[in-house]
């Protein structure tokens, strides 16, 4: 992995780290954050005001590492409450802020900011998740996670919707989706529950003949 660690001067750049829910996004975001507070830098942190499944504040990991965040709607706010001081910005769950992201993490990034995005790469079909795979090809520095696939344990990639909706965006948490590895995965909603529910009627089918 590439650390951009040591880079000097005001030179900024993009770092994106991506891979579906429970791959540790949050937790490795926290993690470059608390590193670079420890080397004294200016820390700033956004996240989406939908996303408010832990705390309305802080940026929360599933294993509950937390830091404090400022909570935004669109991302033309993080320029207009951005401390110019800030040598770092953090951004979590970029997948909720849309394509409006790419052009203010170009702008940060030119204006000699450290920008640290976490989000998802896929969304719950497994199709490419914008902006998450534009900030990729923008990026300095590419972090893809795995979570471990619920079902066999293999690494996973994607996030399994487990509540019936065709809509892009539906906040949730372990209740709604979890990770499948590329074999395991049906895209869009499970169908495990369907066959669950289906098998006592198809075997008192079977009884009744
Ligand atoms: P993300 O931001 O990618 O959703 P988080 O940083 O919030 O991930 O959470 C990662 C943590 O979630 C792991 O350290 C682990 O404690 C927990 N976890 C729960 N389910 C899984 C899973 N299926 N695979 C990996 N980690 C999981
Ligand atoms: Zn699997």
């Amino acid at each position: 992995m590439v650390t951009m660690d040591f880079v000097s001067g005001n030179t900024g750049w993009i770092e994106v780290i991506c891979g579906p829910m429970f791959s540790g996004k949050s937790e490795e975001l926290i993690r470059r954050l608390r590193r670079a507070m420890i080397a004294r830098k200016r820390v700033q942190v956004f996240k989406p005001a939908l996303d408010d499944r832990y705390s309305t504040t802080a940026i929360v990991s599933h294993g509950d590492m937390r830091m404090e965040s400022e909570v935004i709607s669109e991302p033309s706010e993080i320029l207009a409450k951005l401390d110019w001081r800030a040598d770092v910005v953090g951004i979590d769950e970029a997948n909720f802020f849309g394509h409006g992201l790419i052009d203010v993490a170009t702008k940060l990034a030119d204006g000699g900011k450290q920008v640290i995005i976490s989000g998802l790469d896929t969304d719950f079909m497994g199709r490419p998740f914008s902006p998450v795979p534009e900030l990729l090809c923008l990026a300095e520095s590419i972090t893809k996670l795995l979570a471990v696939c619920v079902r066999c344990g293999n690494p996973a990639k994607h996030t399994q919707r487990l509540v019936p909706s065709s809509e892009l965006v539906v906040v949730g948490g372990a209740d709604a989706y979890e990770a499948r590895c590329r074999r395991c995965f049906e895209p869009g909603v499970s169908k495990q529950e369907v066959l669950e529910f289906a098998r006592p009627r198809a075997v008192a089918a079977e009884q009744s003949r």
